[in-house]
């Protein structure tokens, strides 16, 4: 059977975006390696769109959390994955978990005998002629991620993940934190500054050496990560001041308090356009995310930090995404290409398969010749569009969760806790808008 798009990832992104476009009434190809002999490191079935660790879809509450809004909107989209997931769930209080085996054959079902998908066990080692869509994931076998990183430029394709902590700005102590660049250096004061005396310092050194970290994977350990993105508690085991001379040094930034130096300084850098989330530079890291938060908020200013991503690092394959592809997901100089899925720099299970709802509609609305809006950014589905292909943070892009500090901040003064709830509801009737604007069909 010829087809009309074909899909390469039998993942949670590949099967969603399979499924919105059988529905849509394309012909597709879906190829997936598992269950041709190939296997990934993670997978341990043949299944399609497997969960290969937690059974865990996050929070379901779509009043008071970003990723709950998104599931939300993807079951008004009519996703499979949600369909799924909601048919097979298992109690786990306000979050939506499933029975992974069923869930996955519930997927897999319906895939396989839906008469506009042709499912093929399938390695593909090059580039579609397209049009097509790669949802691979974070573990994308070997040749096609090289032939990937032949289209993207081998400096746009990573093979780890190296995500520091990101904060909530309106969490940080700014009675304590200052804004300043090191020497005064630009017009602008770029940097938030956290200043550690000696003792806290030391204190801090010592913490980060006992802290429980999460070990790497057997398989992880075959792809070396970057000198430049070492874990900040390996930096530590190097020596007591080995921090002091990298991401904690005080050098050129007088606290205002004393109009000297500290001993040793915390940065925080913007992390989107909004300045509603702030990394903490250079502090990737494997401790557990229990002792993030409890190492964290030892930090002088970070007392109260709320965070809206934790540290880590991970094997994943993924690109840089606001440099390369367009707003509906296309390869820039591959159009006929889209991306979708972790491999396009979101993180998370149903993060994944939200992007490849979207570019499985992006992909039939062309293939109608017509052209289809990105959702807007008050919604879950266009904040996370909105770190994927906005450029914002094309220089320091890492993989992220979906969650309120992607959204434009809500207007004017509010109490702290009415804010999500007018996150959420200010998201349904930009959704409804959408929804029912021509280019949105
Ligand atoms: C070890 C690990 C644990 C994770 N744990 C969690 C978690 O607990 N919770 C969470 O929310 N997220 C987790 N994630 C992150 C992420 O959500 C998942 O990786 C998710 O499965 C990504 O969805 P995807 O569709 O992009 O990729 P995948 O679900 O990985 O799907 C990609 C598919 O492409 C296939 N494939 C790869 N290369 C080829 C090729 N060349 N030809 C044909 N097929 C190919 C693979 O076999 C796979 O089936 C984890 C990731 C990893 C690596």
């Amino acid at each position: 059977m010829t087809h009309d798009i074909h899909i390469v990832g039998g993942g949670l992104a590949g099967s969603e975006a399979a499924w919105q476009l059988a529905e849509a009434g394309f012909k597709v190809r879906l190829s997936e390696m598992r269950g041709s002999g190939e296997k990934t490191p993670a997978h341990q079935t043949d299944g399609l769109a497997e969960l290969v660790c937690s059974n865990s879809f996050r929070s379901d509450d779509a009043e008071a959390n970003a990723v709950g809004l998104l599931h939300q909107e993807m079951r008004t989209l009519g996703s499979l994955i949600l369909t799924q997931a909601d048919r097979h769930r298992v109690p786990a209080g306000s979050a939506l978990a499933v029975d992974r085996d069923g869930y996955s054959q519930g997927v897999t079902d319906t895939l396989a005998n839906h008469p506009n998908v042709t499912l093929v066990r399938e390695r593909v080692d090059a580039l579609p002629e397209g049009p097509a869509i790669l949802a691979t994931g974070p573990l994308t076998a070997p040749a096609l991620a090289d032939a990937i990183g032949g289209a993207t430029g081998a400096e746009a394709l990573a093979f780890f993940d190296a995500l520091a902590p990101i904060v909530y700005r309106d969490s940080i102590d700014m009675e304590v934190a200052w804004f300043a660049s090191r020497w005064d250096k630009g017009e602008t004061k770029d940097y938030i500054n956290c200043p550690l005396t000696k003792d806290e310092y030391l204190a801090f050194h010592a913490a980060l050496l006992d802290g429980e970290k999460t070990p790497f994977k057997d398989w992880e350990k075959d792809t070396p990560y970057f000198e430049g993105c070492m874990p900040i508690e390996v930096m530590a085991e190097r020596g007591v001041d080995t921090l002091r001379y990298g991401p904690m040094k005080p050098v050129g930034l007088d606290d205002p308090r004393t109009g000297r130096w500290p001993y040793a300084v915390v940065q925080l850098r913007q992390d989107n356009a909004q300045g509603s989330l702030w990394n903490i530079v250079g502090f990737q890291t494997k401790l557990k995310h229990s002792e993030q938060v409890r190492l964290f908020r030892t930090i002088p200013g970070l007392q109260n930090a709320e965070f809206a991503r934790l540290g880590g690092l991970h094997r994943n394959t993924f690109i840089k995404s606001p440099e390369l592809l367009d707003p509906t997901l296309r390869l820039k100089n591959r159009p006929n290409l889209r991306f979708a899925g972790q491999i396009t720099g979101c993180e998370g299970y149903i993060e994944s398969a939200a992007v490849g709802l979207l570019a499985g509609r992006f992909a039939a609305a062309e293939l109608r010749g017509q052209t289809l809006t990105p959702p807007p950014p008050e919604t879950a589905l266009g904040a996370l569009l909105g770190h994927i292909t906005g450029a914002a943070t094309a220089e320091t892009y890492q993989p992220m969760n979906v969650n309120f500090g992607l959204f434009p901040p809500i207007p004017g003064r509010t109490k702290k806790a009415d804010r999500k709830r007018m996150y959420t509801d200010r998201g349904r009737a930009a959704l409804a808008t959408w929804l029912s604007s021509p280019q949105s069909a």
